[in-house]
């Protein structure tokens, strides 16, 4: 199932133009769809490889000017329920003027998610609009040229993860949430067993870094190591963007970003698809191995996509190739360490493991690597346990009181694993400072062994 995007906006902004460059040129025999009067436009869009549904308010260009505010209020909100997902346009050259307010208002009260365009951004002339676009409360701008296809990136990573929440509904790997914990016969720090993956599941891998670090040679050493491939499957599957390998006993499917790359090539004309095709291998995977050339570590392009692989949940593993050509490995080793936990503190305890592609030094530490950040991501902590811990951090550390009043911390379950996910049931969540929030996230680190794995955090309070 896919997901429905409706692009609203006042007349002449460029919204058209944008949904033709979306639909294609097939577009202009999609508007007489069943249930869609003329002035609703419906096509099926195609961007990067994400499939989705367009609708477009056009046709407001007709209506006289006592007609025009009821009728595209009516059309706009129309629009607005039957989407998943709204893109309100503004123009970029005009700035926002007092119908941009009207439709602003509409948005807010009216649809969940908003993403916020400033078209006709191509040239300076665009500057002030886009930076007054923030004015209207609806989060940063996607600058965009609609007609000559600029920012279509951005509106691609936007899309991703609305494309993410409705593959979830129906597909069955989806992050298992509110799930019952069994707390039967667990002894305190006993922890449930992580389910391993099968053949149906197999381990999702994304080896994502920059051109040249030696993704293809590592994903092709892995799949050289594939040495008990039995049954139907025998032989390596490999398609364009993944394969199929059992590595050490464990099915896995590893992503590999530089096919996407060439498929993408084909097929679309967006111009810079490195990063969307990094982003794409992260969101298909469970484990990202971030891998890096020991010659050149943590460039720009290397810190973005290892702090994307984060933000987007996933267990990370960053491993340095190249480890044979390296000597002073020791002092190397040292400084490395030390610059990944400086530029990358939020992967705190992940792993950092060095590695050759191209010799197979160093795979069997990269398995066990992958295998315990996949454990921990997936780790569930019984209910009676974590409110035992919490009691504990609580004494040890109290929470702040502003005002004198004390904030109250009642209880604590895990809502979601795949990334572990808290939720801590507490008076006055929002004065709750980040620094007691990291206080408790480090002590779930520590004392229930979740290194490197992000860890969210979730405070409610009680109505
Ligand atoms: P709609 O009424 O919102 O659907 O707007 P249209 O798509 O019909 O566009 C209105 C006008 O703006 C047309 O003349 C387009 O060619 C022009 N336009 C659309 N997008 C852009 C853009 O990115 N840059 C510039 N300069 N003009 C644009
Ligand atoms: P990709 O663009 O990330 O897929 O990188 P490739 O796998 O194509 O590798 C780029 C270059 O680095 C090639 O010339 C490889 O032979 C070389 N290379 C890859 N891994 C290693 C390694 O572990 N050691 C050495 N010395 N060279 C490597």
């Amino acid at each position: 199932m896919s997901f429905t995007l409706a692009i609203v906006g006042r007349p002449n902004v460029g919204k058209s133009t944008l949904f033709n460059r979306l639909v294609g040129k097939k577009l202009a025999l999609v508007d007489d769809q069943p249930g869609v009067t003329r002035d609703l436009r419906e096509g099926e869009a195609r961007l990067g490889d994400l499939r989705f549904t367009v609708i477009d308010t056009a046709g407001l260009e007709d209506a006289t000017d006592d007609s025009l505010q009821g009728r595209m209020r009516r059309l706009t909100e129309r629009a607005v329920d039957m989407a998943d997902v709204c893109l309100f346009m503004i123009d970029a050259r005009a700035g926002v003027t007092p119908t941009d307010l009207i439709f602003a208002e509409i948005l807010r009260k009216r649809s969940a998610h908003v993403i916020l365009a400033a078209n006709k951004g191509e040239g300076s002339a665009a500057d002030a609009g886009v930076i007054e676009a923030y004015s209207l409360g609806l989060g940063e701008p996607i600058r965009l040229s609609a007609e000559h296809g600029e920012g279509m990136n951005d509106l691609f990573v936007q899309l991703l993860p609305v494309e993410e929440k409705f593959a979830k509904v129906t597909e069955d790997n989806a992050p298992v949430t509110d799930v019952e914990l069994d707390e039967e016969e667990l002894e305190d720090g006993e922890l449930p067993a992580v389910p391993m993956p099968t053949r149906e599941k197999p381990l999702q891998i994304a080896v994502v870094g920059r051109p040249n670090a030696g993704k293809s040679t590592l994903i092709n050493q892995i799949l050289g190591e594939d040495k008990m491939l039995t049954g139907p499957e025998a032989g390596i599957t490999r398609d364009a963007i993944s394969s199929r390998v059992d590595w050490n006993g464990v099915p896995m499917r590893i992503f590999d970003t530089a096919g996407m790359r060439k498929k993408a090539k084909v097929q679309e004309k967006l111009e810079k698809l490195s990063v969307s095709d990094g982003l794409r291998a992260v969101k298909f995977a469970e484990v990202v191995i971030v891998l890096l050339d020991a010659a050149i570590p943590f460039e720009q392009q290397d810190l973005r996509i290892a702090d994307l692989a984060e933000r987007e949940g996933r267990a990370v593993i960053v491993a340095v190739n190249k480890w044979d050509i390296e000597d002073e490995k020791q002092e190397k080793l040292r400084n490395l360490k030390e610059s990944f936990t400086r530029l990358l503190p939020q992967l705190r305890g992940a792993p950092l493991i060095t590695v050759s592609a191209k010799t197979g030094r160093g795979m069997e530490r990269l398995h066990d690597a992958i295998m315990r950040a996949y454990d921990v991501w997936n780790r569930r902590v019984p209910t009676a346990q974590l409110n035992r811990w919490l009691t504990g951090m609580l004494e040890q550390h109290p929470p702040p009181a502003p005002q004198g009043k004390r904030i109250k911390l009642r209880y604590m379950t895990q809502a979601k694993s795949r990334p572990p996910g808290f939720v801590v049931m507490c008076s006055h969540p929002d004065k709750i400072p980040e620094s007691y929030n990291r206080y408790l996230v480090n002590g779930l680190r520590e004392d229930f062994d979740m290194p490197g794995t992000p860890i969210r955090l979730f405070m409610r309070g009680q109505g």
